[in-house]
Formats: structure tokens, sequence, C-alpha cells
């Protein structure tokens, strides 16, 4: 019987929540320290952990068959993979930035300059697309640190809260892209393995789902149940059940995250009391 094998980071940022993915999806993984390799005891999948810059490589090969990286990553290995979620953690931009008391109007800045970074592709793209000739240094970590030791003018580098740039002087100037972490697929999957990859989608998607939404209840008397009704718009329209006090009801419904603070305001406003918020483990459409 086929199964998949998923490279994820061994360590780093993007390995708990790739694994806890997993597990919320029901995938039990019997996770040793320091194992390179762990099967899933009640699904066909064979999780391999690591180093995160080998991955893409990996997967264009078929060595592994899907994999949890992030954008980044992908855009500066340029492998002929395929992206197939978008997994909606570890976002960040990936950007350049100058020491902070540098005047800076405009990428022409770094015309004759320097660069340090560990993402060279990327940059390098980014610099031809706006007519920049700089020199790119590339280094492996601590990337912040060049312009203070006078290896560059300016860096480029991953951004999430931006205090990293902020503690060592540095202010972002430009946004080369934004990333998040990502399910990849190799094009070698025989068809038994596209479809087992369907039914981890579908896992998937129900989490995602569920993690985009609230469940709500709420008390409403029942001359208003017309006018909350409507600002509900639910799975396919909002459960209404008869309190024990006459004249009141029961609503629940779901409320998806983005919308959600600006629904709530208007259910109060309408005559909703005593909502509660609840979080919805799975969702299935
Ligand atoms: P690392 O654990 O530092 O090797 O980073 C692995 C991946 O995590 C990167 O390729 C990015 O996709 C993501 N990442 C790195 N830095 C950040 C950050 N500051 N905020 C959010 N995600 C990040």
């Amino acid at each position: 019987m086929s199964k998949l094998k998923i490279a994820v980071q061994k360590s780093g940022r993007l390995n708990e929540d790739s694994i806890s993915l997993l597990k919320n999806c029901g995938i039990h993984i019997d996770n040793g320290k320091d194992q390179l390799k762990a099967s899933a005891s009640n699904y066909p999948l064979e999780v391999l952990y690591l180093r995160n810059g080998d991955i893409p490589q990996y997967v264009e090969d078929g060595v592994a068959d899907l994999a949890i990286v992030g954008e980044n990553l992908l855009v500066e290995s340029q492998n002929d993979i395929e992206i197939v979620r978008k997994l909606g953690f570890s976002k960040c931009k990936l950007s350049l930035a100058v020491p902070k008391d540098v005047q800076y109007d405009g990428v022409q800045f770094f015309d004759g300059k320097k660069i340090a970074t560990s993402y060279p592709n990327t940059l390098n793209q980014y610099l031809k697309k706006n007519n920049v000739n700089a020199e790119i240094h590339l280094i492996k970590g601590s990337v912040e640190i060049a312009p203070n030791i006078g290896l560059a003018e300016g860096i480029c580098d991953l951004v999430s809260s931006g205090s990293t740039l902020f503690k060592n002087g540095l202010k972002e100037t430009d946004t080369i892209l934004t990333s998040e972490a990502c399910l990849v697929k190799s094009k070698k999957l025989n068809a038994e393995q596209n479809a087992l990859l369907d039914t981890l989608l579908f896992r998937l998607d129900a989490v995602q789902k569920g993690k985009k939404s609230k469940y709500v209840l709420m008390n409403v008397p029942n001359d208003k149940l017309k006018v909350v009704i409507k600002l509900l718009p639910g799975m396919r329209s909002p459960t209404v059940l008869p309190l024990a006090e006459e004249g009141w009801s029961s609503v629940h419904s779901v409320i998806e995250e983005g919308k959600f603070w600006e629904v709530i305001d208007q259910l109060k406003a309408a005559g909703a009391e005593g909502l509660l918020i609840v979080p919805i483990e799975k969702m299935v459409l």
C-alpha cells in the first residue's frame, strides 16, 4: 500500500507548528527525540525531519512527497515543486533595512552599495527589477549585525514583528515579499499517493476552517430575532431554540474570525445578550 513521506523542519521555527498541524489532523506520530524519521501509527504517513534549506530539493527529487516550508524558501530555492495549501503560520516578510539614521528615499539608495543577506536569489531578482546595481554579500546567520560591523550598508532579511531590526538600530525600507508556511508537493506523486493526499487535505481544510471561525451562542428576545438572524450568516442558517423563560430564544451560529468583533458589536446593538464564544476544532462543510 502507498504511503506519503512528508518533510518537516528538524529544528527551528516551523517544527512545532508543523507537527501540531499533523496532530490536529488526527495523525499520531511517535516522535522520539533525535529521530530523523518517524511513522504515523494511524495514517500511511512517514515524517522526515530535515534541515530547512535542504527540503525543497528533496521534494523536487521525490525523496519526500510533501513538505512544510516557508514560501520565502521556495522563492529563494526556485525548485520545481507545487504549493498545495498556505498554512497561515510563520507569517513574515523579506525586507530591506538600513541603519535608522540613514536618509533613505528609495531603493536606488543601494546603487553601488553592499547588502548582506541569506536570500541572494530573491534579492537579486528585486534589485534587477528595480535597476539597482548593488553588491550582495551572502551570510548565513545574524544578518542584522552586518551594518554595525561595517560589512554592508543595508540588509535583506526576514522580518515579523520588527523587534530584531529595532534592537540593532535598523529600519525597514522595502518589503520584497510576504511569506507564510506552505504545504508543498512533489510532481512525482503517483495516482494512489495523490488520492491519499486528497484525504489529508480534507482533514487539513477542516482544521483550517475551524481555526478561522468561532461558534457563538446568545440569548435574544423573540421580538429581536429577525434582526439578529439577519446579522448571522452561519453555515446554512442559525439554530434557534426556545429558552425556558418565555419570550426568549437561544441563537447559535458560526462567525468568521475576520468579521468577528464587528458582528459581535452589531449583535449586541440589536439586542443579543449573554454571548458565549467557543473555539471550533474542526469544520466540515
Ligand atoms: P528558521 O527556523 O530561522 O530556519 O526559519 C525557518 C522558516 O521560518 C523561514 O524560512 C521562514 O519561513 C520562517 N521564519 C523565519 N524567520 C521568521 C520570523 N522572524 N517570523 C516568522 N517566520 C519566520
